[in-house]
């Protein structure tokens, strides 16, 4: 029997008392571990967490909090080879793409222990400038956030094990506030060995970090009002979690961050064999292929000029005929497979229903898979299809295929191309290709509204953006509507969830101590 990952809370390892979920290799189909989070006294937990954890956290300076990640990305960077075994394995990912999640986690908490410095000494946060309350400067205002009392809880979907912990816990224990996390069972095990690996390494007070494998069931029934939920997954799981009483009736504090159907846009103006052309079939193709499109961010709607359709579909197709799909094992693979069957056939059916409104430019099941079974390896080939008539199809700007999957999609000018990307109803991302900057800003704030992050390709940057699908810790990401309405990260902004605002009212000798 494979072995049963023990779970971490009230600073103790626990198994869970039932038979357990297994862990399954998505291309090799071998059982590798289970999870199990039967018989958790969740109420015993989450209490040592909110009483012990964040006391300790919480007499912390934020200085002393940084150095605490410091330690950490230290911890998780002495392990990179063994989470890379674990993510190849557990999620079916080249190394490439276990990268994206692994040095993503190590290079946010980073960045965040760097950024501590900058917050010095202090243990809460002055809020804007005092302001004077009467006639005269003798009664005044100044806000404050300082940390909550509670337990941050997050619930993560599959596709991050490593970011999606990392990129939530560095904000949450550099304000001061303890962990819990529930990773989602396919790929528990990378988030379950790096919680093992910090908490052996014995950087962190005892109740700070905790992580739960298994069911969610009971999670939410646990939480009381100062604490506060972090969500990522689908908006059907969404919509239960923010129903909850605890949401709902107790005010709990939460953040979701939910399917997106993201938008790239070719601007008007640009020829092929353009930087700005090329980076947009450079980049439409590898959205589509890095991590398989399991990538919240990943471009599903590419929008070119009606004149360059052809010349794009074209381009992108030859980039993705030279995707090889297979074992990740295999040095020759550059494209895995999807995290599980469920997936697969999630993704098969979605690529069917979008056909429907359309037709497929590049049919990446044709070239088959490289030493892989494919009655067994979930692997999916890079598809891009198209649709000649975008204001009349529907699918394509309501379903998000969790895949490698995207399609390209005609228009008549920037008005209309805008009014496509918002079809999505509030996205995660949208990408800008072109070489005219005033443009290019006139539509990067005509788009901000209903997308949480406007990325900007110019000839200037072609070679050296950051990519439409990474999420850089210094910059904001979330999205409005569908996309869930959450925020995260966007440097210190992140650490306002974690805090609770208050207003204090008093003589400028009270205001001035507070600032000390
Ligand atoms: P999911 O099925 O909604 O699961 C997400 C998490 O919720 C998992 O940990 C899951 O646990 C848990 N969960 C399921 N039912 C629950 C319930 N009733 N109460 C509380 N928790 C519950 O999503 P997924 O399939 O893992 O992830 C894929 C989706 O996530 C995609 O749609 C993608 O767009 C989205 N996503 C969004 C972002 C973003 O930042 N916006 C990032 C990554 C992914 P179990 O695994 O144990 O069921």
């Amino acid at each position: 029997m494979s072995e049963l990952l023990p779970n971490h809370v009230a600073g103790g390892w626990v198994h869970g008392t039932g038979p357990g979920v297994a862990l399954i290799d998505p291309v090799l189909g071998d059982t590798l571990v289970r999870v199990d989070a039967g018989g958790i006294d969740l109420a015993s937990a989450f209490a040592f967490a909110r009483e012990v954890g964040g006391t300790a956290l919480r007499a912390l300076t934020c200085r002393e909090r940084g150095e605490l990640l410091g330690a950490i990305a230290r911890v998780l960077q002495s392990h990179r080879e063994a989470y890379d075994a674990i993510a190849c394995a557990n999620s079916g990912t080249v190394k490439s793409d276990s990268a994206v999640d692994i040095d993503g986690a190590i290079y946010t908490v980073s960045t965040y222990a760097r950024m501590a410095a900058r917050l010095g000494d202090t243990r809460h946060l002055i809020d804007g400038e005092a302001v004077r309350l009467g006639k005269d400067e003798s009664f005044q205002s100044q806000h404050v956030q300082v940390p909550t009392r509670g337990v941050a809880l997050f619930i993560n979907a599959f596709n991050f094990p490593a970011w999606g912990l990392w990129e939530k816990a560095a904000p949450a224990l550099l304000s001061g506030v303890p962990v819990i996390v529930k990773p989602a069972t396919a790929t528990a095990w990378l988030t379950q060995r790096m919680v093992k690996d910090v908490i052996d390494a014995g950087i962190l007070p005892a109740g700070a970090l905790s992580v739960i494998c298994g069911s969610s069931a009971g999670l939410l029934d646990a939480l009381q009002p100062f604490d506060l939920v972090s969500f990522t997954g689908s908006a059907d799981t969404a919509a239960i979690i923010r129903q909850h009483p605890a949401i709902a009736r107790r005010s709990v504090r939460v953040n979701i961050e939910a399917d997106s159907v993201n938008s790239a846009i070719l601007m008007p103006g640009d020829a092929p064999g353009s930087p700005t052309f090329d980076a947009f079939v450079k980049e439409v193709a590898r959205e589509m292929t890095v991590k398989s499109g399991q990538k919240c961010t990943a471009i599903r709607r590419a929008f070119v000029p009606v004149q360059l359709h052809d010349a794009a579909a074209e381009a992108i197709a030859a980039r993705l005929a030279k995707t090889v799909v297979g074992n990740p094992r295999n040095s020759t693979v550059r494209m895995g497979a999807l995290v599980n069957r469920a997936q697969y056939d999630a993704v098969r059916a979605g690529i069917e229903q979008l056909a429907r409104e359309g037709n497929v430019i590049h049919d990446g099941a044709q070239a088959g898979l490289v030493d892989a079974d494919p009655t067994v390896a979930c692997c999916v080939g890079p598809t891009l299809l198209g649709v000649r008539d975008p204001d009349a199809a529907s699918l394509v700007h309501d379903i998000e295929v969790f895949g490698p999957v995207a399609t390209l999609m005609p228009y008549r000018d920037t008005a209309h191309a805008a009014h496509l990307a918002r079809r999505g109803e509030g996205s995660l991302v949208v990408s800008l290709y072109g070489p005219d900057e005033d443009a290019l800003a006139r539509m990067a704030l005509d788009l901000a509204d209903s997308h949480g992050r406007v990325h900007v390709v110019s000839p200037s940057v072609a070679a050296l953006h950051t990519g439409h699908g990474n999420v850089m810790p210094q910059s904001m990401h979330g999205g409005p509507g569908r996309a869930g309405g959450g925020e995260e990260l966007g440097g210190l902004r992140a650490l306002g969830f974690y805090h609770r605002r208050a207003v204090v009212q008093g003589a400028p000798g009270v205001i001035t101590s507070m600032g000390i």
